[in-house]
């Protein structure tokens, strides 16, 4: 018997041969950063397996960030995807391949993309009818635009951070309705958004929106995305323009971007519309459907508090970039856009403490204690998995972040 290499998965392993994220790594010592891709519990050096092959990919990979994959458009990206099956499948790459795999508990894992513009949705129905219950008990739940657009706001890039980041609790300016006068400190209502973000490849022309068929044209894939909110801090100074400070503290995505082709048997239709769609939001003809059976776990301190179905989204990922395109705004290489909290009809499928606690009105009963908003020390992580060819199942990489106290 040969000895087992990282090419040796136990059966139905969801980072299998079938899923093959990207991520960007670096060796302790090295500072070199460098594209991997996963198996299993392992990354493999994708430059390095691409030179020793003698693959025309090798320049795209042997880079310190994935950008110039994204850049390199959708052809590119199936190519170097069919060339990685084929290095961790085909018996005759198995000796040169398996040299350049790592343990993955061996190497550090950095944020794979330079992150261009952020923006962030509000896609879930049972999310925003239960914020505005929560934030607006007289008014209706859903704003009379919520059906006829997929609400966004554009957020802050530059603290979009990767899984295993520390979360410094933030601090600002909150004035609870029952305060007579603003105060300022550390936030006491802090809060989790389990979300999916989409990651941008191929640009855009500035003036020429994108349309729901181009979708697959400029997304190069997904992955976990948690939107840390400061419930105190949002509530006083969001009316009337939209969130600010309360969510560009910190933003965790995970160190490992899943292709869009890994997730073809995952595609799902949307639930029904209510309300007739402009044509450029119209998906109702689209020949393949544009929902995703993603189905994630939030867990603090290991206790897994929902399980929230991305099935349920109200508005998709194509319609979030046809929307965000429609004025003729331009994509970038890098551009990132989150799908907004995803919550499904039930308690357990609610993705934010905000909802599980009804506005801090009830309490969440944790093993290590009650909870309304987080604690310092506390570590939230989401996980997903989708439904992948032959019932095998994708994992999703994990997003992670422990709460360290404010300055
Ligand atoms: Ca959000």
């Amino acid at each position: 018997m040969p000895e087992p290499t990282p090419l040796d998965l136990p059966e139905g392993d969801p980072f299998g041969p079938h899923n093959l994220p990207y991520g960007v790594f670096s060796l302790p010592g090295t500072g070199r950063r460098t594209v991997g891709v996963r198996l299993g519990s392992h990354v493999l050096d994708a430059g390095a397996a691409a030179h020793a092959l003698g693959s025309p990919y090798a320049s795209l990979l042997a880079q310190p960030t994935l950008n110039p994959l994204l850049a390199a458009g959708r052809q590119a990206w199936s190519d170097v995807r069919r060339a990685l099956t084929a290095w961790v499948t085909v018996p005759a790459h198995r000796d040169t391949v398996a040299r350049f795999f790592h343990p993955l508990s061996d190497v550090t894992l950095h944020l794979p993309f330079e992150v261009a513009d952020y923006v962030d949705f509000y896609a879930s129905e049972n999310h925003a009818r239960n914020c505005g219950e929560i934030f607006r008990p007289h008014m209706d739940a859903l704003t009379p635009n919520w059906k006829h657009l997929p609400i966004g706001y554009h957020g802050r890039s530059g603290t979009v951070v990767v899984s295993g980041t520390e979360v410094i609790r933030p601090a600002g300016q909150r004035k609870a309705p029952t305060d007579e006068v603003p105060s300022y400190g550390p936030s006491v209502r802090l809060d989790i958004e389990a979300e999916v973000g989409f990651v941008v490849g191929a640009p855009s022309e500035l003036g020429r929106p994108v349309g729901l068929s181009g979708f697959r044209d400029h997304v190069f894939g997904l992955t976990l995305l948690n939107d840390w909110s400061a419930r105190d801090l949002q509530a006083w100074e969001m009316v009337p323009l939209g969130p600010f400070l309360g969510k560009s503290f910190a933003t965790s995505v995970s160190a490992w971007i899943t292709p869009l082709e890994a997730l073809d048997a995952a595609r799902v239709a949307p639930p029904a519309r209510d309300v007739p769609l402009l044509p450029y939001l119209d998906d109702a003809d689209q020949d393949e459907p544009a929902g995703y059976d993603l189905h994630i776990s939030v867990a603090i301190n290991g206790h897994v508090v929902s399980e929230p179905p991305f099935s349920t989204m109200y508005w998709t990922a194509a319609q979030q970039l046809a929307h965000m395109t429609v004025n003729g705004a331009s994509l970038r290489t890098g551009d990132l856009f989150g799908s907004g909290t995803v919550s499904g009809p039930e308690y357990a499928q609610r993705g934010s403490l905000l909802e599980l606690t009804w506005g801090g009105r009830d309490v969440l009963e944790l093993p290590d204690g009650k909870r309304t908003f987080l604690e310092d020390g506390d570590e939230v992580t989401l996980t997903a998995w989708a439904p992948g060819p032959d019932g095998v199942r994708v994992g999703l990489g994990e997003v992670t972040g422990r709460i360290a106290p404010g300055a």
